[in-house]
């Protein structure tokens, strides 16, 4: 069953980031569809679900992947201010990010070193803070 699938899949594109972002689009817009009754709705989850198993199933690997490219540079902004703020949701759990009182520059300090002076590196004003 396995080797079937693999043989199925030989010289055709998988999965991308296009394809993932449409499979998502299409099952939360049949969800919403299932909620509102919605017929737009639910027509644009099947053109989503289509569209991911065409391209998924395709052998236009060079189309495919000049698609997916378009949709990793319109998305460039937005995805590299979400990974932003996850780096510094996770940084958050060890470090402290204090602004400078004169200059505001943010200043990551490790956490658990108890009452110690902070040098600005900015304009070197110094401060004491709580890690
Ligand atoms: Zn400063």
């Amino acid at each position: 069953m396995k080797e079937k699938l693999i043989r199925f899949m030989y010289g055709r594109y998988g999965i991308d980031s296009l394809c993932r972002f449409t499979l998502i689009a299409g099952l939360v817009s049949m969800l919403l569809a299932g909620w509102n009754d919605s017929m737009l709705l639910s027509l644009l989850s099947w053109a989503c679900i289509i569209l991911t198993y065409f391209r998924m199933f395709s052998r236009n690997i060079y189309k495919r992947s000049a698609e997916n490219q378009w949709y990793l540079n319109k998305t460039y902004k937005l995805r590299s201010a979400f990974y932003r703020q996850k780096n510094l949701l996770i940084q958050r759990r060890t470090h402290h990010i204090y602004k400078c009182p004169s200059c505001r520059q943010k200043i990551r300090i490790p956490r658990g070193k108890g009452r110690i002076e902070i040098r600005c590196p900015k304009c070197s004003a110094t401060f004491i803070k709580k890690s």
